[in-house]
């Protein structure tokens, strides 16, 4: 964290979904603290008009051509905002000088390319977009390394094993567990999952989060990227990441030591609590914040609970594991190639089952090849798009 007082420049990318949408909230209450340099998100013009109202960006970059013409037609002269459109306005927007901190949380591939442009200009990065590391993280890592740049995950386990991590000697270190809420299905037997609809699977019980991503914890690809994430996050060897049910979500993280103990991270359930702490580096107040967004109360709560995972509903936590273990860019095909199933899902292309049961058909016809550099990355993330539509239009047939 840099010295007191100073004001950090921040950039929302996503800012219209939920994340980026959360994330503002947070900006708002410590104006002193962060001053909102400008915001990126891909279409939905209307959203950001509401943004640019509420809160004051420099600038707002629509990737989409089109919907820049809108957001222009939308606020146009009655607002300061300068608006971009395109790809590499967002670049642009990531490499500037006063921009000290990238709140990435575009969802899905599309986010790659801009966290390797905030790698490279070296900044803090507050990371919501998963696919970067799942996708790039053997190149992200060094990449950052050698470029000054520092991720700081807003993502609830993550930002809890950071806080664990924090003061505690490596060589002490057994074991990182990420918990997981098991989403609206927890409990149910295979068969039983076979009928369940869109509707279903969007009710999460704990967390407010956009649409992928509540698919995903519902099939627990969600987890099985987190066990990924976090491999790269903490330099961890896949067996030593274990996943924990629990369906309370406030427990986030836990780390076993060497020494018989065993330390738990607890928070509410409340993504803004994670996304305070990747802005803050730990050291920010978030006491009045939380006034808002409810605190943890131990004594209401009354019983935490905890049960094994089931990877016999779940398959999908040990396909993500095959999927780093092969490596060579078999985490990008299975990234990409569950963006296009988890849309099928969503379009009623095809059922809940075969999100997961065309994972491991993909994963199985995948060639594993070396990923040396971004353009690899994209061509293993087409790869994985054109195996899952193999698939879609056989099961069409
Ligand atoms: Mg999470």
């Amino acid at each position: 964290m840099s010295a007191p007082g100073r004001q950090l420049g921040v950039i929302v990318l996503g800012a219209t979904g939920s994340v980026g949408r959360q994330s503002l909230e947070v900006l708002a209450a410590y104006p002193q603290r962060f001053r909102l340099v400008g915001l990126a998100a891909h279409r939905r013009a209307d959203r950001m008009a509401e943004l640019i109202e509420r809160y004051e960006a420099g600038t707002a970059v629509m990737s989409d051509l089109e919907a820049a013409g809108e957001l222009e037609a939308l606020v146009g002269s009655r607002s300061r905002v300068t608006i971009e459109a395109g790809e590499e306005a967002i670049d642009a927007l990531v490499r500037r000088d006063d921009v000290d901190v990238v709140i990435a949380a575009i969802v899905g591939r599309a986010g790659l390319e801009s966290t390797f442009a905030a790698v490279e200009a070296g900044k803090r990065i507050a990371l919501a977009n998963k696919e970067s590391l799942v996708m790039a993280g053997e190149l992200l890592v060094p990449l950052a390394r050698e470029c000054g740049a520092r991720f700081q995950p807003v993502d609830s386990e993550h930002a809890a094993a950071v806080q664990l991590l924090r003061g505690i000697d490596p060589a002490m270190l057994s074991r990182l567990i990420l918990t997981a809420s098991g989403g609206p299905f927890r409990g149910r037997s295979r068969d039983e999952l076979a009928a369940v609809t869109v509707q279903d699977a969007l009710d999460h019980p704990n967390w407010r989060m956009g649409e992928k991503i509540s698919i995903d914890s519902a099939t627990m690809m969600n987890k099985a990227f987190e066990v990924i994430e976090a491999h790269w996050l903490f330099g961890l060897p896949p067996d030593r990441i274990s996943v924990l049910l629990h369906p309370e979500s406030l427990v986030h993280a836990l780390v076993e030591l060497r020494d018989g103990s065993v330390l738990a991270q607890m928070g509410p359930a409340d993504m803004r609590v994670a996304i305070g702490q990747a802005l803050g580096g730990g050291e920010l107040d978030l006491t009045e914040c939380l006034q808002g967004f409810g605190q943890l109360d131990l004594a209401r709560v009354g019983h935490l609970s905890f049960q094994p995972a089931d990877e016999a509903s779940f398959p999908a936590l040990r396909i993500g594991r095959q999927a780093l273990e092969t490596g060579m860019g078999a985490p990008a095909v299975l990234s990409v190639a569950d963006e296009i199933l988890v849309g099928a899902f969503l379009d009623g292309r095809i059922g809940f089952l075969s999100i997961a049961d065309g994972l491991e058909a993909v994963m199985q016809r995948y060639r594993p090849s070396p990923v040396r550099s971004l353009e690899d990355v994209l061509e293993a993330g087409r790869e994985g798009e054109r195996l899952a539509r193999d698939l879609l239009s056989g099961a069409a047939r």
